[in-house]
């Protein structure tokens, strides 16, 4: 850039008229930003956030402690015990889950025969100790009650590309 054209731009301010004329065009658009955690950004079906333990309508555990999410996992996050019940039925004793060994790769989803442990919606269960993000069976119990509606319907509008 010569001399002239240098000065010519210094005095007539035309970058800095360009730049105002910028951002009066993105004054007038949709804005791009979501005011979180007010606001919150659509979520596909498939994302993978934190683990929830179903129960049929009736309230009844799905889980029939086969295992298959235990022998999966490839973190080696989940620890399962069991035994029958009086009526036959096999259900956990326990069900833990170390969140912080989790890579949230899906597979005890997708491994387990009856929909019963998934990774829901919810991605705000940031903690404070490393001690709250080891989930037992009531705490997954508690998530899949508390976010039942919404796993239902992503699992219902995935289900047609599986
Ligand atoms: S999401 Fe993957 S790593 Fe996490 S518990 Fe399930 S199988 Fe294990
Ligand atoms: S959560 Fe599913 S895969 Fe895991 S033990 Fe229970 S029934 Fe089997």
């Amino acid at each position: 850039m010569s001399f002239i054209e240098r000065g010519a731009r210094t005095v007539f301010l035309s970058e800095l008229l360009s730049g105002m004329a910028l951002t009066f065009r993105y004054m007038f658009r949709p804005k791009v930003t979501v005011n979180y955690p007010y606001e919150k950004g659509p979520l596909s079906p498939r994302f993978r956030g934190e683990h929830a333990l179903r129960r049929y309508p009736n309230g009844e555990e799905r889980c029939i402690a086969c295992k298959l999410c235990e022998a999966i996992c490839p973190a080696q996050a989940i620890t399962i015990e069991a035994e029958p019940r009086s009526d036959g039925s096999r259900r956990t004793t326990r069900y833990d889950i170390d969140m912080l060994k989790c890579i949230y790769c899906g597979f005890c989803q997708e491994a387990c025969p009856v929909d019963a442990i998934v990774e829901g919606p919810n991605f705000e269960f940031a903690t404070e100790t490393r001690e709250e993000l080891m989930y037992d069976k009531d705490k997954l119990l508690a998530n899949g009650d508390r976010w039942e509606p919404q796993i239902a319907a992503r699992l219902e509008a995935d289900a047609p590309y599986r």
